[in-house]
């Protein structure tokens, strides 16, 4: 169908020159004036409908949401906000949009409302702003591995094995819920199930990157990963997207600088890449934070805040330093934490993480070396005996928006971290053939692509940065 969109509308110099637009009615104002959006840009086309010009029962068509084909010509626009406008002089109505059961009005509707109608809420400029972004990131971080020369490497969605430990997992099976087959000892008979075997939605691609990584050097994941945890919060979901890289002959210094170099290319590539979005966002930002008391509202705004994170190194302390950091912190002190810090080799909450990222240092940090028993199994065990090679990125406003670590590649070692953790190491066979044939030192990370979009976007429910959320009781659409 000819068309021309209306981005490159915008930018066209005006004289008089036929075009045809398509899109969707946005407002209609005194009979004569329409808003069009075709999704090309969040701006409108002012469309002017002569008076008198066009029949009655075309006119009473014209209503928010309706689609729409407008023929005119473009003129320079005398109104002010736009360069350009489109004198109609033909109408086709494409699709009619019944105004009385049409749930988007043309007026501010909050966050949640759009939530329950998230298959319509693409038409509003916040989401088609959010989504963009989205978009644009997942472009730039191909892009960023493929500049360096990794392999992008599909891992598997279903998974054969049930260690990976990262959390709660989703069984996939084709067996019948009455009935169930059973062995002699009354346990499901797995054999006879689709595979001939437990599988589940995996967690992560982890292990099978680390395979890869063992030949190719360097490669990442980038796909779905479910977790049937049972968190109801503004940062988790039970289907999220999420990058992997897996290194060969690296450390954790080498798997922090990619990670460091990885956000920040993103938060760039957004910031001269989606300029018109992030914008919009930015002032979206404003608006939603003059509802705060003015001490709770942000010092800087989403572009500064953004700008702020490519100026600055990230903070990089151990988890040792952090626990005294937060135990001498006056907020620990006047019990201001709701989980207290006293000894060393708790897990960090949230609410810690924020402190060190929001109050403490007021920038992106990496904590590193953890205590070994809140990690898992795969990561590179220190000298002390006590720590392991990990790290976590903690973002402002965010928490955790990465973890990763230096692996174990020492057989030996992995053998017995397995054991203390009771991993079955038979089924994981094939993960340590790579420290039985050709071992060598190696990191990887995982980050959370939600979590990078809720950043960049300055959203605060992770909800609203992917089109159809799964949460707890929610899988609608
Ligand atoms: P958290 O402590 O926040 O629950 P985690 O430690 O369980 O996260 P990892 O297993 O380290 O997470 O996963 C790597 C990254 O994936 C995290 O840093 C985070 O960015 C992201 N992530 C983890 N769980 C979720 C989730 N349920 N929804 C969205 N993103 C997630
Ligand atoms: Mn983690």
């Amino acid at each position: 169908m000819d068309r021309t969109k209306i981005k490159d509308l915008l930018t066209t110099t005006p004289a008089h020159q036929s075009v045809t637009v398509m899109g969707w009615v946005r407002t209609f104002r005194n009979t004569q004036f329409i808003a069009l959006n075709d999704g090309s840009t969040l701006q409108n086309l002012q469309c002017v409908v002569a008076l008198n010009s066009v029949d009655e029962q075309i006119i009473k068509r014209i209503t928010t949401g309706a689609a729409i084909k407008l023929t005119g010509n473009l003129i320079a626009s005398l109104g002010k906000g736009q360069a350009v406008e489109l004198v109609v002089n033909q109408i086709e109505i494409l699709g009619d949009s019944d105004a009385t059961a049409y749930p988007l009005q043309p007026k501010k509707h909050s966050l949640e409302f759009l939530r329950e109608i998230a298959h319509l809420r693409f038409r509003t400029n916040t989401f088609a702003a959010v989504f963009k972004v989205r978009h644009a990131l997942a472009f730039a971080i191909h892009q960023f591995f493929n500049e360096r020369g990794f392999v992008y490497l599909h891992t598997p969605v279903i998974t054969g094995s049930d260690a990976e430990g990262a959390g709660e997992m989703f069984r996939v099976s084709t067996l019948p819920f009455d009935n169930t087959p059973r062995t002699d000892d009354g346990k499901v008979n797995f054999k006879e199930d689709f595979f001939g075997k437990e599988t589940n939605l995996t967690v992560s691609g982890q292990l099978e990157a680390e395979l890869g990584a063992m030949a190719l050097s360097e490669v990442y994941t980038f796909g779905p990963t479910f977790r049937a945890e049972n968190s109801n919060t503004t940062r988790h979901l039970a289907e999220f997207w999420m990058i992997e890289p897996e290194v060969a002959f690296a450390d954790l210094n080498d798997n922090m600088d990619l990670a460091e170099a990885l956000l920040k290319y993103a938060i760039n590539y957004a910031l001269t890449h989606c300029v018109e979005e992030i914008e919009f966002l930015k002032n979206r930002l404003i608006e939603e934070e003059k509802q705060k008391p003015q001490d709770e509202r942000s010092e800087m705004d989403l572009i500064q805040k953004l700008q702020f994170c490519l100026d600055h190194s990230f903070e990089r302390i151990t988890y040792t330093e952090a626990i005294d950091i937060l135990r001498n912190s006056n907020h620990n002190k006047k019990k201001k934490f709701k989980y207290l810090i006293d000894a060393w080799g708790a897990d960090l909450q949230s609410e810690h993480e924020r402190y060190l990222v929001e109050k403490h240092f007021k920038k992106p940090v990496i904590l590193t070396d953890y205590p070994k028993q809140i990690k898992a199994f795969y990561m590179r065990q220190n000298d002390d005996g006590k720590t392991v090679r990990a790290m976590d990125i903690l973002f402002p406003g965010i928490g955790e928006i990465v973890g990763g670590s230096q692996r174990e590649e020492r057989l030996q070692l992995l053998q017995q971290r397995m054991d203390e953790m009771h991993i079955p190491a038979q089924e994981l066979y094939w993960y340590l053939d790579t420290r039985r044939f050709g071992t060598c030192p190696h990191a990887g990370f995982g980050l959370g692509f939600e979590r990078l979009v809720l950043f960049i976007t300055g959203m605060t429910n992770i909800r609203d940065v992917i089109p159809f959320p799964r949460t707890p009781h929610n899988a609608e659409f």
